[in-house]
């Protein structure tokens, strides 16, 4: 049996059976051996630190912190979330454009390692929050830098941006530190997009971003505590794209983080990951409910869709490609007809996969979407039709574990009320 088929020794069809589908299905051993493949080969002042965002799952997160993983969140569910599972507060970095004050004041309450701060007007909210709790807070100034490199899915140098402060702004506002009595100016973090899958491009960034904290921190004149160079690292997902050479990497990478940690023995480094951590060990489950032809063409119509994987419609491309996908109980039969693979949603774009190949398809037919544990369901529509969020399960040690109960009809309903009945028209 091949893996894709089943996850430690456990056929996907009898979980399948146990919690139902549509599903998202998680392989602990995938997870835990994206970070130790990361220690393995890259520098070892470098530390790992999952971005929720890509996966928010409070199992996902504590067998990647099991394995190593620092975190970074972006909103107080993350950071409950983490502190759930176990993580201490000087491995929890939060940033986002838009931290409410409640956030800021979480963040100083739990103590955590540092906010990264993306304008000076949020730098003034953290400073007066600080200054109330008589603490001082520390805080890295998110650089949006005048420089681009090329590679990313998502490039984010060198353009009008939400996130981050202007490199020019930044060096304009050297007394930065002077106007904020209560914050503590430790550190520097730059990202500079998703999807990367370029060595050079990250060795590339790299370089860059530790140029620039070294001029950060000579002209507004603090010490770099930290220094957090981003990540976006991507995987490969469609025809055409090779996943990253862990080796290769390293080789590129490694000599410029090794010069910066010698010059720079205090400093923490810090890489964030989402998508790189949790992406290959996750498959989305489907189950056939029709198979039906249209002008020559096959569907398999299937009991979930893009209301719970969005990406699968595409990412920045006009043209779909596919996710690689696979009929799970047929293994043996050759994939050697076309099928399209669609949802429950009435709209055309609820397609998962076109024109793909697969072996005969019939209904009750297990189709799994891979390499789908990163912006799976929280990053789509999954109240679209109300259908609720897809079940969750997270296999470790050869078994199954249940992580997040799918919705039930009535968790959609309870949060809607009926205005009272006085305002409604009785029907005629
Ligand atoms: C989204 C995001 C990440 C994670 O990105 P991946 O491409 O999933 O690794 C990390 N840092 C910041 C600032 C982000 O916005």
């Amino acid at each position: 049996m091949s893996a894709e088929f089943e996850v430690q020794g456990i056929p996907i069809t009898e979980i399948a059976e146990e919690f139902g589908t549509p599903l998202y299905l998680y392989d602990g051993d995938e997870l835990a051996s994206r970070v130790h493949g990361l220690k393995e080969h890259m520098h070892p002042r470098l530390e790992f630190f999952f971005s929720l965002k890509s996966n928010p799952n409070i199992g996902v997160c504590s067998v990647l912190h099991g394995a190593g993983a620092r975190v970074e969140c972006s909103s107080m569910a993350e950071l409950l979330t983490v502190r759930r599972a176990g993580v201490a507060p000087e491995n929890i970095i939060f940033l986002g454009p838009g931290k409410s004050a409640h956030e800021i004041e979480a963040c100083l309450d739990e103590g955590i390692y540092t906010i990264i701060c993306e304008s000076f007007g949020e730098l003034a909210v953290i400073d007066e929050l600080a200054r109330l709790r008589g603490v001082t807070a520390p805080v890295a100034l998110r650089i949006n830098p005048s420089f681009a490199v090329k590679g990313s899915g998502l490039t984010m140098g060198g353009k009008p941006r939400q996130f981050g402060i202007d490199e020019t702004q930044v060096f304009d506002n050297a007394d930065l530190a002077q106007r904020h009595p209560n914050v503590r100016l430790m550190g520097v973090q730059v990202y500079m997009g998703t999807r990367i899958l370029s060595e050079e491009a990250i060795a590339e960034n790299t370089e860059r971003i530790f140029e620039l904290a070294n001029r950060v921190s000579d002209v507004l004149e603090f010490p770099l505590d930290m220094v957090d160079i981003g990540g976006g690292l991507g995987v490969a997902y469609f025809e055409g794209e090779r996943d990253l050479d862990l080796p290769l990497l390293a080789a590129r990478v490694n000599p410029i983080i090794a010069e910066f940690a010698d010059a720079h023995p205090e400093t923490r480094l810090v890489m964030e990951l989402g998508r790189y951590l949790t992406a290959t060990s996750g498959t989305y489950v489907v189950r056939v409910a029709y198979v039906k032809e249209s002008m020559g063409e096959k569907f398999a119509v299937a009991d979930g869709g893009t209301n719970h994987h969005m990406a699968a419609v595409g990412i920045g491309s006009f043209v779909k490609r596919n996710f690689p996908m696979r009929v799970l109980n047929r293994i043996e039969e050759p994939a050697n007809e076309s099928w399209h693979v669609t949802g429950p949603l009435c709209t055309p774009n609820d397609t998962l996969g076109k024109k793909i190949a697969l072996p005969p398809v019939r209904p009750g037919d297990l189709v799994g979407v891979l390499r789908s544990g990163a912006y799976g369901p929280t990053a789509s529509p999954v109240l679209f039709l109300s259908h609720g969020y897809p079940a969750e399960v997270l296999v470790l040690n050869g078994r199954a574990h249940l992580v997040r109960e799918r919705d039930t009809t009535e968790d959609l309903l309870r949060h809607q009320h009926l205005p009272e009945t006085a305002a409604l028209a009785t029907p005629e």
